[in-house]
């Protein structure tokens, strides 16, 4: 009798007045209700009809074809995760089993700088695949401009930076969030401040959104937060300090700081936000120790530069205080392979494993020769432990701080990758709200809801009310937690029961149900 998408006896009931005789597709009853408005929990009920939220309250003599009892549990909208890496792997899972299990309904693609250029072949061949989450996309500066330059070290002329906002333009009306900039990576590094205020201007015309991975996450990060908030400033658009944390033990702390530059941007009206992940251990490239200039124009010119002499010994010196000062937190032992794609043995060895296995003592200008040759063969993802939590933690309590993963799809047992993927959300939960109590329940389920929602203008997932999406999460605050470890990541989170995506489930029950109700998200610039 009901078709999913459409509710007679809801409509019938509007017109009618006789509530107490609706027969809704799915009636969630006696739940602990976290809203994600960040108001204190509640009992009651949520009934769906259709892919929307019918209603929201006790709902005691109310019916449905499917009543599920959730006594004991929370339940609260989709996580909406901001800082996604998923447009490879979705294709491979399209059930995106291990965001599903950690209650992520919607995630946004395309951030440090990274995205496909044009954006519309990707999400028309998205649109043609059934997948099990919604998927938004953001274009990547990095990508534009390499569309239009390749990764040249220099500033671009003006007709380059004349094509750089035609095809963001074109991203934003193909239906991006607006522009990502990854200034740390090539080629984004070589772009002056002015030439991403051009593009974000554009985007924030189209009532776009700017999110940077910042030039610099350590020993210059008051800088980068300031080119950050003058990219929002100037370029008259929201902007987000995308996966904030500070790296490197001479740098720990400088969250106090970093937060007063973005307390004092608000306070004169820069409309600045951040998003976090819960670890103190960042992931990217092996390349990430080099020095940007040695990464300029491909693999083979860097392979040269390795092999010369003179400039191996300026790249070392600089991978050697990388590793003492910054991302390596003083230990060639903090830095794990993650994947190698030309050697999986290497996956889950630390920096020190592989030096010694050269058959040379560890040291810190020994570890930096690994490096090299790492980067020669070709690189390799890796882990870094040089975050302190008490700048964790800090970050998180800031009102303004959302969380995101970093992550993304991840083909089950693929590689030893960051436990982000696996576990962002449930650790927060677990280890952020139940165990160190750093934040309340409600005010980490604002974070991952309604608080991403809004700052990415989708004004209809992220909150309970009825005529939202149903997106919906119901899990045990008792016994989420996050299973992935670091050189164990392929663990799914544990404690959320049933996950629903526009109205259909998931997960029901703590199994996936095979259903694939997600949906290709567009941005605000369709129709410019
Ligand atoms: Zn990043």
């Amino acid at each position: 009798m009901h078709r999913a998408g459409f509710c007679f006896f809801c409509l019938l009931s509007l017109q009618i007045g006789f509530a107490q005789q609706v027969r809704y597709d799915y009636l969630l009853r006696h739940a602990r209700i976290v809203d994600g408005s960040g108001a204190g929990w509640f009992t009651g009920a949520v009934a769906i009809a259709g892919d929307r939220i019918a209603a929201v309250g006790l709902l005691p003599s109310h019916t449905a074809n499917a009543v599920i009892d959730v006594a004991g549990l929370t339940l609260t909208p989709g996580f909406i995760d901001t800082h996604s890496h998923s447009r490879q792997a979705i294709f491979e899972v399209p059930s995106a089993e291990n965001l599903i299990r950690q209650g992520i309904t919607t995630l946004i693609e395309g951030p440090d700088g990274s995205s496909p250029i044009p954006l519309k072949p990707f999400l028309t061949k998205l649109g043609a695949t059934k997948i099990g989450i919604n998927f938004g996309a953001m274009a990547g500066h990095g990508s534009i401009r390499s569309a239009v330059m390749g990764s040249k070290n220099r500033v671009a002329t003006a007709a380059e930076l004349e094509q750089m906002r035609v095809l963001m333009a074109q991203a934003m009306r193909d239906g991006a969030f607006g522009l990502s900039t990854g200034l740390f990576y090539v080629p984004g590094n070589y772009a002056p401040t002015e030439e991403v205020i051009e593009l974000a201007r554009v985007a924030g015309e189209m009532g776009g959104i700017h999110t940077s991975h910042m030039r610099d996450e350590a020993a210059e990060i008051l800088a980068s937060v300031r080119e950050t908030i003058r990219i929002g400033e100037e370029g008259k658009l929201p902007t987000q300090i995308t996966h904030h944390k500070v790296m490197g033990g001479p740098n720990w702390g400088r969250s106090v700081e970093t937060l007063k530059l973005v307390e004092e941007a608000r306070a004169r009206g820069v409309d600045v936000t951040i998003d976090q992940y819960p670890y103190t251990a960042s992931s990217t490239g092996i390349a990430a120790l080099m020095p940007q200039w040695a990464l300029a124009d491909g693999p083979a010119a860097v392979k040269e530069r390795l092999g010369a002499p003179e400039t191996r010994a300026r790249i070392k010196a600089v991978i050697a205080d990388r590793i003492a000062t910054d991302r390596g937190a003083g230990d060639p032992k903090n830095i794990q392979i993650a994947n190698c794609s030309w050697d999986a043995s290497l996956a889950g060895k630390t920096l020190a494993d592989i030096t010694a296995a050269r058959g040379v003592a560890v040291t810190i200008d020994n570890a930096a020769d690994t490096a090299m040759d790492l980067v020669g063969k070709g690189g390799c993802s890796a882990i870094y432990h040089a975050i302190n939590e008490a700048d964790v933690e800090r970050i998180l309590r800031y009102p303004h701080t959302m969380i995101a993963s970093d992550g993304g799809v991840i083909v089950f047992g693929a590689g030893v990758p960051h436990p982000r993927n696996y576990g962002t959300f449930a650790r927060v939960l677990a280890r952020y709200v139940r165990e160190r109590k750093t934040i309340p329940l409600e005010e980490a389920i604002r974070k991952m809801t309604s608080l991403p929602g809004g700052r990415f203008h989708i004004y209809d997932r992220g909150l309970l009310r009825p005529g939202m999406k149903a997106d919906l999460v119901v899990f045990d605050p008792a016994s989420v937690r996050d299973a992935a470890e670091f050189g164990k990541p392929h663990q799914y989170a544990e404690g959320f029961a049933h996950v629903f995506v526009n109205g259909r489930p998931v997960l029901k029950d703590g199994k996936m149900t095979g259903e694939r109700p997600g949906r290709v998200l567009l941005g605000p610039g369709v129709g410019h």
